[in-house]
């Protein structure tokens, strides 16, 4: 049954919702109506000039509606009068095609009349800066190798506890939280969930943890290699394909006993093979999606960093336990995919994953050699495995040519995507940076 979001407004004395949207280069908008105006809204939407959003839309297109998805509501809880609710972008009675969320459904409904459910688990990496966010909050965070670092973890406990709290009340099954290995760097985790679920867990995570360090008088990023000569803030995905949606699911397809799962290499059946075989077959196109803005090619293919290890990959290469390479496979019955980073459009992240994983499900693609080698020191040995794009162009070059890929995440959507991107990157190359300068003045 539909949630009525009026009267959940009543049961919990909500004043406000902030029906938002994601725009394709990730940004949240949303718009706050009254509690008294919801019950309209919910039918019909808020709406929204979508010219000024990143949409690839005109001045001259008629109004966008956000029509909210009931079913992924959340109380603020750390502004209890507010609920926030993801909307759906809809023109004219029509999905807008490119609205990242929509772009997400399209390919879980595909998914599933094959009978295959996704679910994700991600690890959304964030430095605590400053407030003017060119230095990390905590000066005394020194250390060479700061992961896991007892005392500076809890010289941010009020901001990280008070994070996990709202998660716990949330019922989002967190279970850990660590310094990670930058300095001024965490990671707090939670369960997995359907992908859509996940997708909109991940968007208000990261409204949740700026906000709270906001309150705090800090200030939360997601930024790929917010800090040079620091690891980076990875969002690394856990994949795994079930028989059914939440509840519904009973058997985890890429834990099947048939195939290599149990007897084999990794504990991975031969869907779950032919799943990482389309992963592996897109890689290079997907990053454009993956890794979608110029900083974030400084964190992968990065030089070694302060700590010893950038933990991101630089070629297209697989392996078991080990945090060198593109994907791990950690134990039986999921693959973790550390490519992506925390640019990363929450509902595009999740949906190029089902675009590449179904591609490779349905040719029955091969992942190729597993390799048990540290990617850092012995990379030089690998043949034949690509190198991920260098930068954001190479990558959406690297999509362009992918018709497959593009296919899946819909040709409308691919078109509206390479032509913001490559507007982003024409207005990179045109700025002019201080290392042109201090390297070309006296050729
Ligand atoms: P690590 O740091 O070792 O890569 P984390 O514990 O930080 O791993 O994150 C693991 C994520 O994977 C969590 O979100 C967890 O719920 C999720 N996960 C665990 N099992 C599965 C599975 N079968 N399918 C999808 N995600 C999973
Ligand atoms: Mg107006
Ligand atoms: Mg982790
Ligand atoms: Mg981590
Ligand atoms: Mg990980």
């Amino acid at each position: 049954m539909t949630l009525d979001l009026a009267s959940f407004a009543a049961e919990r004395g909500i004043r406000y919702f902030m029906i938002s949207f994601t725009d394709l280069f990730g940004g949240q908008r949303a718009k706050l109506v009254p509690a008294q105006a919801i019950a309209d809204m919910q039918r019909a939407g808020a709406g929204f000039a979508g010219f000024a959003t990143w949409l690839d839309l005109t001045p001259a297109h008629p109004d966008m509606l956000a029509v909210p998805d009931p079913s992924s509501v959340i109380q603020l809880p750390w502004q209890p009068d507010v609920a926030w609710v993801a909307g759906n972008c809809v023109m004219e009675g029509q999905d807008v095609a490119q609205a990242p969320r929509n772009v997400l459904r399209r390919l879980i409904d595909e998914a599933a009349a094959e009978g295959l459910h996704v679910k994700t688990g991600i690890e959304a990496e964030f430095f605590l800066l400053t407030p003017a966010g060119d230095q990390i909050s905590d000066p005394f965070d020194t250390a060479a190798k700061p992961c896991y670092d007892q005392q500076a973890v809890m010289r941010r406990y009020d901001v990280v506890r008070e994070i996990c709290d709202y998660m716990l009340d949330l019922g989002w099954g967190p279970y850990q939280t660590d310094h990670e290995d930058a300095n001024g760097q965490f990671e707090m985790n939670w369960e997995f969930d359907d992908v859509l679920v996940t997708a909109d867990k991940h968007s208000f995570f990261k409204f949740m943890t700026k906000s709270v360090a906001e309150k705090h008088g800090f200030r939360a990023t997601f930024m790929p290699k917010p800090i040079e000569g620091l690891t980076g803030n990875g969002c690394h995905v856990h994949i795994s394909v079930w028989d059914g949606k939440g509840k519904d699911a009973k058997a985890n397809v890429f834990a099947s006993d048939k195939g290599q799962g149990q007897t084999g290499e990794v504990g991975l059946s031969d869907k779950g093979r032919a799943f990482l075989g389309g992963i592996m077959k897109h890689a290079s196109a997907l990053a454009a999606i993956t890794n979608p803005t110029v900083n974030s090619y400084k964190r992968i293919n990065a030089p070694r960093t302060i700590s010893g290890a950038t933990w991101a990959p630089n070629s297209v290469t697989w392996t078991g336990n080990n945090r060198t390479h593109m994907v791990r496979v950690p134990g039986p019955g999921r693959f973790e995919l550390r490519l992506p980073d925390g640019a990363a459009n929450p509902y595009l992240l999740q949906a190029v994953i089902i675009a590449a994983g179904l591609s490779g499900m349905r040719s029955n693609a091969d992942p190729g050699k597993r390799w048990d080698i540290d990617m850092y020191a012995e990379g030089h040995k690998v043949e034949g495995a690509p190198k991920l794009p260098l930068n954001m162009l190479d990558a959406l070059r690297a999509y362009e040519a992918d018709g497959e890929l593009m296919q899946m995440m819909g040709v409308e959507f691919s078109k509206a995507y390479l032509k913001l991107k490559k507007q982003e990157w024409n207005s990179f190359v045109s700025h002019f940076s201080r290392w042109e300068r201090e390297n070309t003045l006296d050729i």
